[in-house]
């Protein structure tokens, strides 16, 4: 791995690389040649890098750059499949990054023929659960993540990288390979939201993964989801929602004081969807707390009128954190009232429990281990 000090290209978009090529008195496209080298063929030392001038990548790596920064410390498997990987930066600091295999998004679904149309072109996809920041601010309470709080931002490389990493390490290749990307590890995609969005534009025009594939998940930072409406690339929007009402989600969310349930629907109501888009509204089904039939019948009435679906996760069990997983029962209850009411709900199958790779469960254990 490179020294601290080294300047990795990954997280460089195509008019920046333009601009370094230029500064090493270049021709511009070098820097094109430079953006196809690490993304779209994903290239991993400036030495492979045959379309360039060996002159020119020596330059390069004696001025300290190099194409990347991240390495795998640690990958864990799980028996259904999910392998939950440590990504460790140069600084020491580390996130983790989830591999999910045939595919699913963990959405069990509503029985319905959509659902079974869907899993026949689910074959052989894979989605990758990429994390934001090392630990999050956002502090709710039915999260590990949260219990670490933040540490700091990660670059639009440090981003893009952990993709890549994992990319590299099943060994299949979009877009001729189905994936599909969550920004739903660790940390609040917009409280770094310029690193992040950049990151997405990268994985699109460079790796190329389709903006379609590709889900954020909020918190619920109210003014950044205007400014995401507003972007010309962008994944899709999910909203972690966790409550039908204010005193509920400002007990579990306490990011709820700040923006209110309100203000938040309202954002999601005003967001611009694209066709057939719809925003996403996660709800951790948390026993006894938010998961009873009048909750279900609040929520259906709160999310009415939004065009949107709903994710249901029963809560993944963490060490430190005072909940209990909701009976299956009462899951399937949840979800019969939510579609009854004319909101497409579905149930998101928990991946990788038994090694901490589901959701609110990354929390950097694999460091002790
Ligand atoms: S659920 Fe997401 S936003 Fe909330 S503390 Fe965990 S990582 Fe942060």
């Amino acid at each position: 791995m490179p020294e601290i000090n080294h300047k990795p290209l990954l997280g460089l978009d195509a008019s920046e690389l333009t601009a370094l090529a230029e500064g090493f008195q270049q021709p511009s496209y070098r820097g094109k040649q430079l953006f196809e080298a690490i993304y779209r063929k994903r290239i991993e030392s400036l030495d492979e890098i045959s379309t360039l001038p060996i002159e020119f990548r020596k330059e390069l790596s004696g001025q300290g750059y190099s194409i990347r920064s991240e390495e795998v410390a640690g990958k864990f498997k799980s028996s259904d499949g999910t392998a939950r990987y440590l990504i460790r930066f140069p600084d020491g600091q580390t996130v983790e990054t989830v591999w999910m295999p045939e595919g699913d998004d963990g959405e069990a679904g509503d029985g319905s023929d959509a659902d079974i149309v869907e899993s026949a072109r689910n074959f052989g996809r894979a989605t990758i659960c990429v994390s934001s920041q090392v630990g999050c601010a956002v502090d709710c309470r039915f999260c590990l993540t949260g219990l670490l709080g933040v540490k700091r931002n990660l670059t639009a490389g440090e981003i893009a990288g952990q993709v890549m990493a994992v990319l590299r390490d099943q060994q299949v290749s979009p877009p001729h390979d189905r994936i599909n990307l969550v920004f739903m590890g660790m940390g609040e995609p917009f409280l770094n939201y310029d690193s992040f969005i950049k990151a997405a534009r990268l994985l699109v025009e460079g790796v190329g993964i389709p903006q379609s594939r590709m889900t954020v998940s909020t918190a619920g930072i109210v003014p950044r989801i205007g400014d995401f409406g507003e972007e010309e690339i962008r994944p899709k929007l999910a909203i972690s929602l966790n409550a039908s009402n204010d005193e509920m989600r400002t007990r579990l969310m306490p990011i709820n004081r700040k923006w209110d349930m309100g203000q938040l629907l309202e954002a999601a109501k005003n967001f611009p969807l694209r066709n057939r888009e719809k925003v996403t509204f996660e709800y951790v089904l948390l026993s006894e707390v938010n998961d009873a039939p009048e909750h279900a019948r609040e929520l259906a009435e709160k999310v009415r009128g939004i065009r949107a679906k709903v994710n249901l996760i029963a809560w993944n069990p963490g060490p430190g954190i005072e909940f209990s997983t909701p009976q299956a029962e009462r899951v399937l209850r949840f979800q019969r009232i939510l579609i009854d009411s004319g909101t497409p709900t579905f149930i998101r199958r928990p991946r990788g429990r038994d090694i901490y790779a589901a959701c609110g469960q990354l929390k950097q254990t694999m460091e002790a281990a």
